[in-house]
């Protein structure tokens, strides 16, 4: 059998995947991109690591969050994850592999950019997992747009809302809730130390999230608490094909990389099982840069 484990080329792994040009309305969905990507549900097998472990994770219905579910369920974690009430096809079929790894799956769908869903969905998770112990804040807006004289100041406030006050707003509401040994996730970018010239607001924010989480950090060390940040480079999500990239770029996505080739949400999974982990007790404050090999500070 095939699973994370196996020994393989990087540079030829999922040379099965193309990523051709489309594009996708709204947020976009797993079921509808072409190739399919890898989220690890043939692969990604569990060794017990999470066990008894309860985990929210926003935009846990498709791409990089739904990958991190099925491998948090499979650690044998119970997960809740939230989306935006139009993803919910994905969502289902993501609730269905928590619950076929034999873990309990919430799904609580809303809009983060408002405060009140954000610290509603805490109460829900807190309420229906029975406590909270691990936090991905992972749900992300990215609107590729060429000109700075085009972003609308309503883009440039949904990109924040999403990215940034979301993530302050649920992290707020979870703390009262996280013992000693409970960890905090949030998802950067490679964006943050390497903008695109078309995505300025939103590399902007990976900057502040990289920071926030740093700042953070130090602050819940003393209460046991770890802080780290996983940074995705080019990944083959919904967030790519709706809006996330200029459509012509999508056949070359990720060829400038080291490795050559665009990454799939199950390559990022295992570095957020690792922060999730008590294996990682003495990580806190750090980046773990998942990009194909790109160079970071
Ligand atoms: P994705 O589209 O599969 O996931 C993003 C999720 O964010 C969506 O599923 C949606 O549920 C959620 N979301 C967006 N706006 C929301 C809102 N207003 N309310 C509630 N939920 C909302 O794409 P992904 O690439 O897996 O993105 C996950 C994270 O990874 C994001 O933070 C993204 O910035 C980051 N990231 C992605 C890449 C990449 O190349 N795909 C690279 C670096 C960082
Ligand atoms: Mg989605």
């Amino acid at each position: 059998m095939t699973d994370q484990y196996t020994l393989t080329d990087p540079t030829t792994l999922y040379s099965d995947i193309t990523t051709t040009a489309q594009s996708q309305d709204g947020p976009g969905l797993d079921a509808d991109l072409k190739a399919k990507a890898d989220l690890g549900e043939d692969t990604y097998r569990g060794l017990g690591r999470l066990i008894g472990r309860k985990a929210l994770i926003t935009g846990g219905d498709s791409g990089i969050g739904a990958a991190t579910a099925i491998a948090f369920a499979r650690e044998g974690a119970d997960v809740a994850i939230s989306y935006l009430p139009e993803e919910e096809e994905d969502a289902v079929r993501i609730a269905g592999l928590i619950t076929a790894a034999g873990q309990k799956a919430l799904t609580l769908p809303g809009d983060l950019k408002d405060p009140a869903y954000c610290r509603d969905l805490v109460a829900q998770a807190v309420e229906g997992l029975g406590g909270l112990d691990i936090l991905v804040n992972n749900a992300g807006k990215q609107q590729s747009v060429e000109s700075l004289a085009d972003i609308s100041d309503e883009q440039f406030d949904e990109t924040f809302k999403t990215n940034v006050y979301a993530m302050f707003w649920i992290t707020k509401a979870a703390l009262p809730h996280l013992r000693p040994g409970s960890t905090i996730i949030n998802t950067s970018s490679i964006q943050a130390y390497s903008p695109s010239e078309t995505l300025v607001d939103y590399a902007s924010t990976k900057a502040t999230i990289n920071t926030f989480s740093k700042a953070l950090a130090q602050q819940l060390a003393p209460k046991g608490i770890r802080v780290n940040v996983v940074a995705p480079g080019p990944i083959w999500t919904p967030l790519q094909t709706a809006g996330g990239q200029p459509t012509e770029a999508l056949p070359t996505f990720g060829e400038n990389t080291p490795l050559g080739r665009a990454g799939q949400p199950a390559e990022l999974a295992p570095a957020y099982v690792f922060l999730a982990s008590a294996e990682s007790s003495y990580v806190t404050g750090e980046t773990l840069n998942v990009n194909g090999g790109m160079p970071t500070p």
